[in-house]
């Protein structure tokens, strides 16, 4: 991908402004947008690459933001609110967010998910041509035979496990609640599921983590779920 396009949503001109120049001296390219009904505006007419959007705006919420451009796109957003609680984080990813970014946030962080959302974006476009294969560093998943192999051994992992295994690989380097994943496992998103999440990360964590190369996988995002982190990225993820 060639300079990115990045839709910046903020009704606060100063960080608009922040985000804007940071954005240049990195040679992206932006669009910016002060309230909700504008940021929908020029995400449906200019099809960026990345929607960066606070929460707090003047005419809609953000999480109602990002529920409208769900309902057509698959556009990466990355929130960046003050709002700090887990609960508005959860409601945000659940309504289809791909990250998270506390306010006050660092310029640097910010670069580094960016630069990791376009590793994802353009990961995502060579796993389109090659479907039934996923492959992260020593991971492989062949999903036609249903079977996964860490550094070419083949992982015994039990169905539900599979299952798992494979809805962190679908989103891979994206935040997961545990909402999303037990609702994809197991059709239904209860409390008591969360728990059974728990115990079936945990297992196939050891599975996983039998190999070196193999700890590093799933991150947890404590009270919010979980991600799999794109092997290359550690330099980045280390950042913040
Ligand atoms: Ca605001």
């Amino acid at each position: 991908m060639n300079k990115p396009l990045i839709l910046i949503v903020e009704d606060d001109p100063p960080i608009r402004n922040l985000i804007s120049v940071a954005l240049e001296t990195h040679d992206y390219r932006f669009l910016s947008a002060s309230n909700g009904g504008t940021a929908i505006m020029e995400a449906s007419s200019h099809n960026p690459d990345i929607m960066l959007l606070d929460l707090g705006l003047p005419d809609l919420d953000g999480v109602e933001v990002i529920r409208k451009i769900r309902s057509w796109s698959n556009l990466p957003i990355i929130v960046i609110s003050a709002r700090s609680d887990d609960s508005d984080k959860i409601e945000a990813l659940d309504a289809g967010a791909d990250d998270y970014l506390i306010k006050p946030f660092s310029v640097d962080e910010l670069l580094a998910r960016l630069r990791v959302t376009i590793r994802r974006l353009n990961q995502m476009q060579s796993d389109s041509q090659e479907t039934s294969v996923f492959i992260n560093g020593p991971l492989r998943i062949d999903y036609s035979a249903g079977c996964a192999f860490l550094s070419e051994k083949e992982l015994h992992l039990t169905p539900i496990e599979y299952k798992l295994l494979c809805v962190l690989a679908r989103n891979c380097g994206k935040v997961l609640t545990h909402k999303f994943i037990t609702q994809q496992v197991w059709g239904t998103a209860w409390e008591n599921n969360v728990a059974s999440l728990r115990v079936f990360m945990a297992t196939l964590r050891k599975k996983l983590e039998t190999s070196q190369e193999g700890q590093a996988f799933i991150q947890t995002h404590v009270g919010i779920g979980y991600r799999m982190i794109r092997a290359g990225n550690a330099v980045d993820l280390n950042d913040h």
